[in-house]
């Protein structure tokens, strides 16, 4: 069959694998167990030698349905989808790594990912934050005891682009699992695979699923990871190709043992989110680029960040890498401007913490989601008291225009 574009397989997906009936959406399955009229079918499925169904946590027909969709989205060979992004990203990391590895992390990252590299320092594995927009950072970074880069494509809030294509390079150079999160940007924006990338993590809460109503995450691998040379493999996991020893390995040791399973509903709603994804996208990363330039200009605005903007540190590479520039922008206001009084004068935008939810919302970074992290780490990431982050939804433009006019008078 001939490859066809990214609306067009996504939406087809569920219908193209046989789903019962000839129904086109994959029916939610709230089943936990699976009954065998012969018993050997039962023990072949435990041991890996038949497909099928065994128990809930480990795997789902809704769950897998959403699993290929997303593989197919990030034209990888495999992705596990977990409860959470988070869940993804510590279930991957901890069935992978062991005490005594080194990790190096972009300082500049998601809030809750930079406290669990504290508590993976808390088990003895060591970790480098280093600034992600410059390769050599990283390549100086570089132990012998290193087993994984770690990096996000457009970082939260500053949106700070890391260097992706470079930093693939050197993994490659150097046999380093390259781990992006591409949750930002979405497979609609962005392939990491084109810059190399061995493991991807999506939230699916974000963009893919979209309309603020499920939790869920996944991690997707593009084949392009060597897994017979790393030494972390265990011994049980070695035996099928060696492309999937390190997509079972998660599979086992982290959705199995750690259990952060995906629900069959959580998992429908993602999956009819993800239909319109790339529609969505568009019209949110078109609002946010016209409210950036809207905000870039403002007297009252100090300052605006937003890979979409000329004066950004990484415009260029942005333009290169992504379709769009993300829906993700935040600003600095003016000393004499209150945040908190400013988001208050807001009418249709919305004081909340999610992002790529279909409304806009907007939050004061340094008191909310980084609050936490503490005002050195937060002013060695640029974060400051008078940040905003907005994540922009699909209204109409004329009406955010017109909220940030009412807010900022
Ligand atoms: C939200 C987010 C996560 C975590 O996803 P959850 O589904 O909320 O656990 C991870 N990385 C990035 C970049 C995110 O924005």
């Amino acid at each position: 069959m001939s490859k066809k574009g990214f609306n067009t397989t996504n939406l087809h997906s569920d219908r193209k694998d046989n789903p019962e009936h000839g129904v086109l959406h994959k029916p939610v399955h709230p089943s936990v167990a699976y009954g065998y009229e012969d018993a050997r079918h039962l023990a072949e499925v435990f041991q890996g030698k038949r497909p099928g169904y065994n128990y809930g946590r480990q795997l789902n027909p809704t769950v897998t349905a959403l699993q290929k969709r997303i593989t197919q989205m990030e034209e990888g060979i495999a992705s596990v989808a977990f409860s959470t992004g988070m869940a993804a990203i510590s279930s991957t990391l901890l069935s992978l790594l062991k005490e005594g590895d080194h990790i190096i992390s972009s300082a500049f990252l998601f809030g809750n990912t930079n406290s669990l590299f504290g508590t993976l320092q808390k088990l003895g594995i060591e970790v480098t934050f280093v600034d992600s927009t410059e390769a050599r950072f990283v390549e100086n970074a570089i132990q012998k005891n290193t087993k994984l880069v770690f990096v996000e494509t457009i970082a939260n809030p500053v949106t700070q682009v890391a260097d992706l294509k470079a930093i693939g390079q050197l993994c490659q150079t150097e046999n380093l699992i390259y781990c992006v999160d591409n949750t930002m940007t979405s497979p609609s924006l962005f392939l990491p695979k084109s810059v190399g990338a061995s493991l991807i993590v999506n939230s699916l809460t974000k963009y893919i699923g979209g309309h603020g109503n499920a939790l869920g995450g996944t991690i997707t691998d593009t084949g392009l990871y060597n897994w017979s040379s790393f030494e972390n493999i265990y011994d049980t996991y070695r035996n099928e190709k060696p492309e999937l020893w390190g997509i079972t390995q998660i599979k086992k040791k982290g959705l199995r043992d750690i259990g952060a399973s995906l629900g069959p509903e959580a998992a429908h709603h993602l999956a009819i989110g993800s239909e319109t994804l790339s529609l969505r996208i568009d019209k949110a990363c078109k609002n946010a680029l016209a409210l950036a330039e809207f905000c870039q200009n403002h007297p009252k605005i100090k300052r605006t960040y937003y890979p979409g903007l000329l004066d950004h540190p990484q415009h260029e590479r942005a333009q290169q890498l992504f379709k769009q520039f993300g829906a993700i922008f935040s600003i600095d206001l003016a000393d004499d401007l209150d945040c908190f009084e400013f988001l208050n004068g807001m009418e249709t935008i919305v004081s909340s913490s999610n992002l790529g939810d279909n409304r806009t919302l907007a939050i004061p970074v340094a008191h909310t989601i980084y609050y936490e992290m503490g005002p050195e780490r937060r002013a060695s990431m640029g974060i400051s008291d008078a940040m905003i982050r907005f994540s922009v939804g699909i209204e109409e433009i004329e009406d955010l225009m017109t909220d940030f006019d009412m807010a900022l008078t």
